[in-house]
């Protein structure tokens, strides 16, 4: 286990992978320190857990948590009825991307981050592929999530094993941790990266990512590293109008010249969507999608994308677990990502209840809102 170690009044701070961050009770430390290691104390002692970076609350999500890995939309595991699974071992971001739709970086809305244990993910993703594979042939699975993927400290064991388990496995990511080591390591394991790429302008650049340590040059070797080795790169910028118009056309030039979109497509360009809990750049222009697809049209029909670009076919979803409607009473287990949200387990899924001012341990009387894609919502009555 990689570690640093510091001290403040109150805690012994233990930074893990550089995302987790393990406080100890100085007190705590001191009474075990002669009889246990350091790794014993992380793993076994008292301790309080944070996302390095954000600062949030971190649950550490293994099978020994008795947390499920299918009912949210934040982690675990997301299965929409089709041949693409999604993967979602952390949330937490080292950006602050002034669009972001789920509010990450340095957030007002998120309150809670959730990192889940590679060899649990795998064995629930596992029991889950074997129950898909009697309905269709090809399986992705597709790494992503709210926060950038590559923060996960056990991203590599986890790509490597997944690429024994099904057909294609692919991964979003803003680019920025990725080096020219690791795309060697990944070649062969790793099929497609979607690489978010918003502006060719440095100043623009570091503006939507916000922030100033955005390195546009990093972001550009890297691509062409992607490009050059037999992973396929996506890019995929977000239109954001009255910000990046001019780069759109430079980013296809780029891509085009680097050999982007080997097998797959080679651009992605996603239209900026206003979210409840999302972020909503200041200057923005609205643009509605009969216009972002004409202007898309009007450079290259090809940026269209469709499910069939991707081989994305119908494949019989996991069975619901509750009905909308549904009323049940459950525990409440863990804090929400947002304020006022609490996490149940009922039947094997996790349950969102929002808007309760209810506290861990307490019951609740809930009402099942949202059931589509075996992610559940509920209120609390
Ligand atoms: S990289 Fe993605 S998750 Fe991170 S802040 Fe930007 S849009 Fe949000």
């Amino acid at each position: 286990m990689k570690y640093e170690k510091r001290y403040d009044e109150k805690y012994v701070i233990f930074t893990i992978y550089g995302v987790i961050e393990a406080r100890v009770p100085k007190k705590f430390y001191e009474r075990y320190r002669k009889k246990y290691s350091d790794e014993e104390i992380i793993q076994y002692g008292e301790k309080e857990l944070y996302n390095a970076l954000t600062k949030r609350r971190l649950y550490y999500i293994s099978e020994e948590s008795g947390f499920p890995l299918i009912g949210h939309n934040a982690f675990g595991l997301i299965d929409r009825g089709t041949n693409l699974i999604q993967v979602r071992p952390i949330t937490g971001c080292n950006l602050n991307c002034i669009f972001c739709s789920v509010d990450e970086g340095m957030s007002r809305t998120r309150v809670t981050d959730y990192l889940v244990d590679v060899d649990y993910l795998l064995d629930e993703f596992e029991k889950l592929v074997n129950f898909k594979r009697k309905y269709c042939k090809s399986i992705e699975a597709h790494i992503d999530g709210q926060g950038e993927p590559f923060l996960y400290p056990f991203i590599e064991k986890l790509i490597k094993r997944l690429s024994e388990i099904v057909d294609i496995v692919s991964i979003q990511t803003n680019g920025t941790l990725l080096t020219k080591e690791m795309i060697a390591r990944l070649d062969g394991y790793l099929d497609r990266i979607n690489l978010s790429l918003h502006s060719m302008d440095e100043k623009m650049a570091k503006i939507i990512a916000g922030n100033k340590n955005y390195d546009l040059s990093h972001i550009i070797k890297i691509s062409e590293e992607i490009a050059s080795s037999n992973i396929d790169l996506l890019i995929a910028p977000v239109w954001l109008p009255n910000y990046n118009d001019d780069d759109i056309k430079k980013i296809i030039d780029f891509g085009t010249k680097i050999g982007a979109g080997k097998r797959w497509k080679p651009f992605g360009i996603q239209k900026f969507v206003k979210y409840r809990f999302g972020r909503n750049p200041k200057k923005i222009k609205k643009m509605d999608f009969s216009t972002f697809f004409r202007k898309l049209r009007s450079i290259d029909e090809n940026l269209i994308l469709s499910s069939s670009d991707f081989n994305i076919v119908k494949c019989k979803s996991l069975p619901k677990k509750f009905r909308i409607g549904e009323k049940l009473r459950v525990k409440l287990e863990m804090y929400g990502r947002i304020k006022n949200e609490m996490l149940a387990v009922a039947r094997d899924r996790i349950i969102q209840v929002i808007n309760t001012n209810k506290k861990i341990g307490e019951y609740a009387d809930i009402r099942i809102k949202r059931n589509k894609d075996n992610i559940y919502v509920a209120e609390d009555l």
